[in-house]
């Protein structure tokens, strides 16, 4: 069999592609998994995809590398295909959604001599890109971290809030985050490492959201978003997987790791709420996380 004919046909796939052996050894590592995730194939090669820098997790934030529940491993154990949605971590340190294919390579033994990953991206970008240029047109994108920012969550929530009204009944409800001890990041990284930070915690919540909502920069480190959905538990699920990737996001400086965490407060939107009276329920139960010890989600 001629590899290079293949690695040709790889090379130019859109997906992302990697080989490991046995012993999850990365031998191949296409341009697409390049343009992904941020690490070149001579950042990986060679690399065990379970100390890698992938730090593959969960839908709800849990890290499968230290787990035994790689779907890797689990496929060289048995052959079987695998498919999953999953969290990787991009070189910037921020979550990346991919939905992940998994196939066993066999020689002509039959035997199992390695798996192959195929993945592709999750987050719509070309939704994302068209909303952003419009948002530009309107100065209603923080420029930072491309989310749409104050005013525009304010016209957001009196929209929503005008809809529930003429529904009669709640659809939607809103997080509130603010991380965790910012300033100790600006003290000893500065303030344009503390604004990489940003930008990192930015991308990871709109990620956690998925299509359930939209979040907004409110302010300096505080996200504002509005959650899609009826039902508290689901609030509380979303809320908690926006938390949990948070902690597990990473920005790499140099041989440092710069790790945060955040506050969330949530709640439902009430048919007798003004928008001021939803931000301030959240506030305060944002606060009263923050006082609990931070890092947590506390709902209304
Ligand atoms: P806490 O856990 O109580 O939230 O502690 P904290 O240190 O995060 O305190 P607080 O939220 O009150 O302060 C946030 C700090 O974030 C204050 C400000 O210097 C910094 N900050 C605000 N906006 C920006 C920004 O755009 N870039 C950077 N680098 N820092 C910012
Ligand atoms: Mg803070
Ligand atoms: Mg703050």
């Amino acid at each position: 069999m001629d590899f290079s004919l293949y690695k040709v046909i790889l090379d130019h796939l859109y997906d992302g592609v990697y080989f490991v052996d046995n012993d999850r050894r990365i031998l191949y590592w296409n341009p697409s998994a390049e343009k992904l995730t941020g690490y070149s194939s001579e950042d990986i090669m060679g690399s065990y995809c379970f100390n890698n820098k992938l730090n593959h997790t969960t839908n709800e934030g849990i890290l499968l590398c230290n787990n035994r529940m790689c779907p890797l491993a689990k496929t060289l154990k048995d052959g079987s295909l695998r498919e999953a949605e999953l969290y990787l971590q991009h070189k910037n340190g921020h979550r990346v959604p991919v939905s992940v294919r998994i196939s066993p390579i066999r020689n002509e033994n039959n035997e199992i001599i390695g798996a192959v990953e195929i993945f592709s991206d999750n987050s719509c970008k070309s939704h994302l890109q068209e909303q952003v240029a419009q948002l530009k047109e309107l100065s209603l994108m923080d420029s930072l971290t491309r989310l749409g920012n104050r005013r525009y969550a304010e016209i957001e929530l009196l929209t929503k809030m005008d809809e529930m009204r003429r529904l009669s009944r709640t659809f939607f409800g809103v997080l509130f985050a603010d991380i965790d001890y910012f300033k100790r990041v600006n003290d000893r990284y500065g303030h344009d490492i503390g604004d990489e930070v940003i930008k990192m915690v930015a991308k990871t919540i709109q990620n956690g959201l998925g299509d359930f909502g939209t979040a907004f920069r409110w302010g300096g480190e505080e996200f504002l978003a509005i959650i899609n959905t009826s039902i508290k538990e689901q609030l509380y699920e979303i809320a908690e997987r926006v938390r949990a990737l948070t902690e597990q996001s990473a920005f790499q400086l140099g041989n440092d790791e710069i790790r945060v965490t955040i506050s969330v407060g949530a709640s439902q939107a009430q048919l007798s709420d003004t928008d001021e009276i939803l931000v301030k329920r959240v506030d305060e139960l944002l606060y009263l996380s923050k006082n609990l010890g931070r890092n947590r989600v506390m709902i209304a």
